[in-house]
């Protein structure tokens, strides 16, 4: 057809919150300022609201993986020993970055689709008790898979461990108690359930993290967060020059999350990945992960012999929208469609229907409506109870 709206529906960079959007119009402002040092101290708040921690957190001129970068560097020393969970490609970067920053790797893995379970957490932990530190991904956004971060927070709390956890896409599609739990380092990415452009990372700092960044000695610079937090309690707001026009965004952003409330954008994500795998099912399709899939994405695998490349083209193609493949091993294998952020019920309609046409113009047997009729079956018994029952 001839209008195509394009459509990101990637587990990042997400679709926008319009009004965030326009909000970064404002940004000619001086980083030095008073007025913006308030705009910052404002997002600050804010994020340990929607965060749920009294911890510290900053907010990094950097895409997610800095995060994960500052996260290493600012608690740990060249050779000291952590134990790393690793479920797909995400896990595979923060063994990319223990073995960067000459950390000792206990490298915990699991199958891609699969989840190192706590237990092994727990083992891990009985046979390194000199273990420094403890990562995992909350969300493993390259299978779609979920990790029990409760669970493994309670393994690594009874010892001297920090858990740090990449919950880039794990923050506003499942629950995570940062402080009840114990996780010492969390880290969030904007372009994911944030809602606004790549740009940001987020860091939560627990006391116990903080005690560790005393003797921490790899070398760092530009990601030095005690710096930071010296500039923040200041009153001068950054040692760099923050990235202002994400941070008036990210503000807008939070307010929505705020009135929204952290637990209803969780539950937005989980509705919309139970619709999303009511409707896989109905197309005849196979979930990825299916020992723990999550919510901020489904990867469902192509039907056989066909190369998920072609569903991925024919979204672009069709309807100007644009969806994951596979990456790495797993391109041409899987697709992915996410639902974390900002996206509703209309969006899984209109992309389950694509889905649909696509499939079945490529030899897929499908029952045209099969999938949208299940994805209205999950909103219908949540939000129109009375119609079900009519
Ligand atoms: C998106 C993402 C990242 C960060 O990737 P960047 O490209 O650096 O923003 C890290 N971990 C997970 C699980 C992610 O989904």
């Amino acid at each position: 057809m001839h209008i195509k709206k394009q459509r990101l529906l990637t587990p990042g960079p997400t679709p926008l919150y319009p009004p965030a959007l326009h909000a970064m119009m404002a940004s000619d402002v001086h980083h030095r300022t008073q007025d913006f040092v308030k705009i910052q101290n404002q997002a600050l708040a804010s994020l340990k609201e929607v965060l749920g921690t009294s911890n510290d957190v900053f907010i990094l001129v950097s895409s997610g993986s800095g995060g994960l970068d500052a996260s290493a560097s600012n608690f740990l020393s060249m050779g000291d020993k952590v134990i790393v969970c690793t479920a797909g490609k995400f896990g595979e970067r923060w063994v990319e970055i223990a073995k960067a920053y000459s950390l000792n790797a206990v490298v915990l893995k699991a199958e891609y689709g699969d989840v190192v379970t706590p237990d092994r957490v727990e083992a891990a932990l009985a046979e390194n008790p000199d273990a420094k530190a403890v990562f995992v991904q909350a969300s493993e956004t390259s299978t779609g898979a979920m990790h029990d971060v409760k669970s493994m927070a309670a393994a690594v709390k009874k010892t001297d461990a920090l858990f740090i956890v990449d919950a880039i896409t794990g923050i506003g599609t499942m629950p995570l108690d940062i402080d009840g739990w114990g996780i010492d380092v969390c880290i969030g990415g904007s372009q994911k359930s944030f809602m606004i452009p790549p740009g940001l990372a987020f860091v939560t700092v627990s006391p116990k993290a903080w005690k560790a960044n005393e003797s921490a000695s790899i070398p760092r610079f530009y990601f030095d967060l005690k710096k930071e937090k010296k500039m923040i309690e200041k009153g001068e707001g950054s040692s760099w020059t923050p990235n202002t026009s994400h941070i008036i965004a990210l503000n807008a952003a939070l307010d929505y999350i705020k009135q929204l409330g952290m637990p209803k954008l969780v539950e937005n994500a989980e509705l919309l990945a139970k619709a999303t795998r009511a409707a896989a099912a109905a197309l005849g399709l196979e979930l990825f992960a299916k020992t723990s899939p999550g919510n901020s994405v489904t990867a469902i695998k192509a039907p056989a012999g066909m190369d998920s490349g072609v569903i991925v083209k024919g979204f672009k193609t069709h309807f100007g929208a644009i969806i994951a493949n596979g990456q790495g091993s797993m391109k041409g294998q899987i697709f992915r469609m996410a639902h974390l952020g900002y996206f509703d019920f209309a969006d899984m309609f209109a992309v389950i229907a694509a889905l649909e046409l696509i499939l079945q113009a490529n030899g897929h047997k499908v029952e045209l409506g099969a999938g949208v009729a299940a994805v209205q079956r999950v909103y219908a018994e949540v939000a129109m109870p009375q119609t079900v029952n009519a």
